[in-house]
């Protein structure tokens, strides 16, 4: 594959989830639209670009505008999902069905909260021989401040029980079809995109943007829902939670020795009643075991629900090789000096 600025106009497939978007729908074509006309105009992108609406089985008139469009703007391309299978799986059928038609692939909301200005800007960042671009936002000042505060609180959350994922970014991200080829291979059910694209790998940087308000419709990220997609993202990312029950464990062990030694002493003076002691020290200890016990378990179940993911084990990225048939290797010009 060439890479070489410009030289060889890369496909740039646009996927944007839709749930209940019929308000912002049509504001979105335009805007993608005319972002797509001027790339191709510049030979950023291929003139195949195209802009993939995903319905996640919208109750309003969704499916119906998708349509509308699909005939007049050649740009447009649909796919509906029978069933709202909620954001990340729409977004992953939608990612999906790229790869199979598109070099380049970047993934957005439909509510224009993400700028649409900077794409040119990531499609850039990918000629420079980047494989997955973020889009990060520079601040949260549009966000009421309680969404600020439970959003920074989940990054931060996140970070400690051990998922690696980009502060403050959403599903806003380019990414090369050959990343969508590795991301193929996670035949998880619970994908938890923002989680697994930085587990990839692959070169990667950022793009900084500030995120505006919903430009219509309101969100359909409820705290509810917002609260059941960290848990999904906590518990389909890491099995550290279980650790802190061993640990729980262990403090509890613990403490049953200091209680042991007080009641002892109370016991000592004759402060007690009779049976006290051996109870206060029990109940300790063996909630403490217990505990242990289930950590250890834990662990058990941890290893099995690793295995159930059947995740790939590497990713391989270059191969150097002398017959020249299998030879896949990728050339940017800036890293290899042409
Ligand atoms: N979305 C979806 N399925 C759902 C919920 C949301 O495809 O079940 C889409 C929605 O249409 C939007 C994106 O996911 O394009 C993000 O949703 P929203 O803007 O409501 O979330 P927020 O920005 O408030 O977190
Ligand atoms: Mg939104």
């Amino acid at each position: 594959m060439d890479n070489n600025m410009y030289s060889t106009p890369q496909t740039l497939y646009i996927v944007v989830p839709c749930y209940n978007e019929e308000e912002v729908l049509p504001e979105t074509i335009t805007r993608l639209s005319s972002i797509l006309r001027q790339m191709i105009e510049k030979h950023a992108i291929d003139k195949n670009s195209a802009i993939l609406l995903v319905d996640d089985g919208s109750k309003d008139q969704t499916w119906r505008l998708i349509e509308q469009y699909f005939q007049p703007n050649h740009f447009v391309r649909g796919i509906k999902l029978a069933h709202n299978a909620g954001h990340q799986n729409a977004l992953f059928a939608g990612l999906m069905h790229a790869k199979e038609r598109a070099d380049i692939v970047i993934s957005i909301d439909a509510d224009l909260q993400d700028d649409v200005d900077v794409i040119p800007e990531m499609v850039d960042k990918y000629h420079e021989g980047y494989d997955v671009v973020y889009g990060v936002r520079k601040d949260r000042s549009t966000d009421t401040s309680f969404k600020r505060f439970t959003a920074q609180t989940f990054y931060r959350l996140m970070k400690k029980l051990g998922a690696d994922i980009v502060y403050n970014h959403a599903d806003y991200r380019l990414v090369s079809k050959r990343v969508l080829e590795q991301l193929s291979m996670y035949e998880e059910r619970n994908l938890f995109l923002r989680g697994v694209i930085p587990m990839i790998g692959f070169p990667s940087t950022y793009v900084y943007y500030s995120r505006s308000e919903r430009f219509a419709g309101e969100s359909k990220y409820p705290l509810k829902k917002m609260l059941s997609f960290a848990f999904d993202g906590i518990t389909s990312l890491s099995v550290t939670p279980i650790r802190y029950i061993t640990g729980i464990g262990l403090a509890m062990s613990f403490i049953s020795l200091i209680v042991g030694l007080y009641s002892f002493i109370r016991e000592m003076m004759g402060h007690t009643v009779m049976g006290w002691t051996s109870l206060m020290t029990s109940i300790w200890l063996i909630g403490g075991i217990q505990l242990i016990c289930l950590g250890v378990i834990g662990e058990y179940i941890g290893k099995i629900y690793k295995e159930t993911k059947r995740r790939p084990k590497y990713h391989l990225e270059t191969i150097l090789e002398k017959q020249s048939s299998v030879d896949r290797k990728r050339s940017h010009s800036n890293v290899w000096g042409g």
